[in-house]
């Protein structure tokens, strides 16, 4: 199949730097929110971007002011919708908005469209059958920062076709992404379940008092490679994200191996969500430097 026009819907931190990279790979592209002031955001974050890019060398003036005049913003479902070839919905995650998008999606956009959710934690079997079309359903989800980072997951459900995933794969590739094929939901998908476990060993190691938490990323810096340890990751994803994705895993599973671990369930308790409030595992001062 063809792509041409790509939609993608919600202009938040993903929607609006995932619909740049489909722009900067020469897809003609829709934005869309509900929320006008969102898209104004982004545009302006995305002109931005391109300038600081050019500045940088790391792009012409012409590729980057061709991309952005290949971006369009709109609020209206309907009309970005009206004639796509590939949908990547990147909305707030709530099961109720992304039902009731997927279904305004099922109605407004041509039959050959593939539709797909950026969601980190929601299956798409969970939307669906909203569509009417659910064969054309899957996951296709980035990774923060998505004009950054490399992995696409692509995730099919059990009535996901072939042609789907195919045709998802090669759109990630196109984007100058490296997509990897997960061949049936489960929660947290690899790139995610793969951070878990080491965040986990790494809570474990340090509330076992086998070593501080910045000699366990230390460790993790310099023995593994990783640009960040585990401790400053948290720290800079939020411990209240960390804490609710590993609270709402438990929910799904009921396994108690899901909990979040009690240090971090106590600094979520405490207000402590880490860059954000200047306190995590580590200190901020007000300019973000770590100070402890
Ligand atoms: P965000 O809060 O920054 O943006 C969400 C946007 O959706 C907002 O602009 C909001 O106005 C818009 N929105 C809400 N209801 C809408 C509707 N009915 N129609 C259109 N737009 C609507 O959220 P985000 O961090 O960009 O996350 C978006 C999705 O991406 C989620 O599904 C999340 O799981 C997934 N994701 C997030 C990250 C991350 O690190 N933030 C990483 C990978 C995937």
């Amino acid at each position: 199949m063809q792509i041409n026009k790509i939609l993608v819907v919600g202009a938040g931190a993903m929607g609006s730097q995932i619909g740049m990279v489909c722009a900067l790979a020469g897809y003609q592209v829709t934005i869309q929110d509900v929320a006008a002031d969102m898209l104004a955001a982004a545009r302006s974050q995305l002109t931005d971007r391109m300038d600081s890019s050019v500045v940088k060398g790391r792009r012409s003036r012409q590729d980057a002011e061709a991309a952005l005049a290949r971006l369009t913003f709109t609020t209206s479902l309907e009309a970005g919708a009206a004639d796509v070839d590939f949908v990547i919905e990147a909305a707030t995650e709530k099961l109720e908005v992304k039902r009731s998008i997927f279904a305004a999606l099922g109605r407004a956009a041509p039959e050959h469209a593939i539709l797909a959710t950026n969601s980190s934690t929601l299956g798409s079997s969970k939307v669906a059958e909203e569509t009417g079309r659910p064969q054309q359903v899957c996951n296709m989800h980035f990774f923060n920062p998505a004009l950054v980072m490399k992995c696409v997951e692509v995730v099919r459900h059990g009535k996901t076709s072939p042609d789907t995933v195919d045709t998802t794969m090669k759109l990630a590739r196109s984007l100058g992404k490296s997509p990897v094929l997960i061949d049936r939901e489960i929660p947290g998908f690899v790139a995610n379940r793969l951070m878990g476990a080491i965040r986990d060993e790494a809570l474990r190691l340090y509330a076992d008092g086998i070593a501080s938490v910045s000699d366990i990323d230390t460790a993790a810096k310099t023995a593994l490679g990783h640009p960040m340890g585990p401790f400053e990751l948290m720290d800079l994803v939020g411990l209240d994200v960390s804490y609710l994705i590993r609270q709402a895993t438990f929910e799904e599973t009921q396994d108690p191996a899901d909990l979040p671990h009690p240090a971090l369930k106590e600094l979520y308790e405490q207000g402590n969500y880490g860059r954000k409030t200047a306190h995590g595992w580590y200190r901020y001062d007000q300019s973000g430097t770590r100070i402890q």
